[in-house]
């Protein structure tokens, strides 16, 4: 099923909580909303549920509008961060719950409801824990009836709200591939809440990154990455390293130094402020200081395949992080403390235009800082 949220919006009080969201969702696609707390994610998919009403605009499952069904007719199938299982209930009953209560008409056959809660329980892998209790499970376990209880109901559409965040990173992990695979066998459009950007480039076909009620960029996981449309996604999407400078001649400037940006076609004579991010970042013994920046290497995590770095600009003293492959770092033989010529091998210009007028203050919470 399709979902299109026409300029949907909705405040608490004088708070605007959504602002003229506009958004498609093609049939079959697993979303992620992606943004800091208090960005919206949860209103909007409380919207989506029908468990919210939206002050304004309007949304369509297909072709059908949908804004003034409740939350019930709209079958959706919603699992929520804290697994919110029935305690008294097994895992039998609580994956069947759904389809017992359902109207007489309507209502499964008692075999029929069996059968189908099996299947469902092989699925995400608890056949043998059917008579158990939600206390006597593990918290990925928990989760995992809790996707089955919503997949029961047969929805055209799964809305999961942080449905990983109370579990660790391995759970999570683990439970992202079972979403995965979930939402592909049942072919529906799911939607889903996190704050983690690494879940939602992992496991989302579509990422909507939202910030203040509003969406700032919708894309693949690749596009939000790779080519972030504002310094927030940017930001948000990764470690990123700030140059300010001002654009001339094709360069960005700051001081003595002048950093190349490749295929810049832009405005010239401009403050701005270029992003890289640390595996763009270049690292040398040689160099100068006219094309090239000098910092001292600060500190070396040598764990995995790739050497995080970590420097300090000479000049402006902000901080920097690199990332190189272990053999290049190797080759190169870097150790603390000492200095080294580094340069973004990618640098992304956002003007004064993208920026709001505080990115270009001294001491700025983007001052070159990597915040990610
Ligand atoms: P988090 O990741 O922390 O859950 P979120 O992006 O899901 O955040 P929302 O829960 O959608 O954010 O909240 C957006 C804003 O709306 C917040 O500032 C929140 O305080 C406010 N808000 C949400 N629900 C209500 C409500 N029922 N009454 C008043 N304000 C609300």
């Amino acid at each position: 099923m399709s979902i299109v949220i026409n300029s949907v919006s909705k405040a608490f009080g004088t708070f605007q909580a959504l602002e003229k969201i506009n958004l498609e969702i093609h049939t079959g696609e697993l979303v992620a909303l992606l943004g800091p707390s208090g960005s919206g994610k949860t209103s909007l998919l409380r919207v989506i549920a029908g468990l919210e009403a939206a002050d304004k605009g309007s949304i369509f499952f297909d072709s059908e509008n949908i804004t003034g069904i409740n939350a019930k007719e709209r079958k959706v199938g919603f699992v929520f961060q804290h697994y919110a299982l029935f305690r008294h209930m097994t895992v039998f009953d609580n994956v069947a719950y759904g389809l017992k209560v359902r109207p007489r008409k309507e209502r499964p056959g008692k075999k029929e409801i069996e059968i189908k809660v099996h299947e469902l329980l092989e699925l995400v892998k608890l056949k043998d824990l059917a008579n158990r209790y939600p206390a006597q499970l593990s918290g990925g376990q928990r989760q995992r009836v809790a996707l089955a209880r919503a997949l029961a109901v047969e929805p055209k559409v799964l809305l999961l709200d942080e449905p990983f965040g109370a579990l660790d990173a391995k759970v999570r992990k683990e439970l992202r591939r079972w979403l995965r695979r979930l939402h592909d066998e049942f072919q529906i459009s799911s939607i889903f809440v996190t704050h983690d950007q690494e879940e939602a480039l992992d496991v989302a076909d579509k990422i909507v990154v939202m910030n203040q009620g509003k969406i700032e960029q919708i894309g693949t996981p690749e596009e939000v990455y790779d080519n972030p449309q504002t310094p927030f996604v940017y930001d948000f999407l990764g470690s990123v390293n700030l140059f300010r400078g001002r654009l001339k001649n094709g360069k960005l400037n700051q001081g003595d130094v002048a950093l190349e940006i490749p295929d810049w076609e832009g405005l010239d004579n401009l403050e701005a402020v270029g992003y890289a991010r640390p595996h763009d970042i270049s690292i040398s013994r040689e160099g100068s200081n006219d094309d090239a920046v000098l910092a001292t290497i600060s500190h070396l995590h040598i764990v995995g395949p790739i050497v995080q770095i970590e420097l300090i600009r000479k000049d402006t003293n902000d901080y920097l992080e690199a990332e190189i492959p272990k053999e290049k770092y190797r080759r190169l033989g870097l150790n603390a403390g000492e200095e080294v010529f580094i340069k973004p091998k990618q640098l992304k210009i956002f003007t004064p235009e993208d920026l709001s007028f505080n990115l270009f203050k001294e001491g700025s919470m983007y001052n070159g800082k990597n915040h990610a």
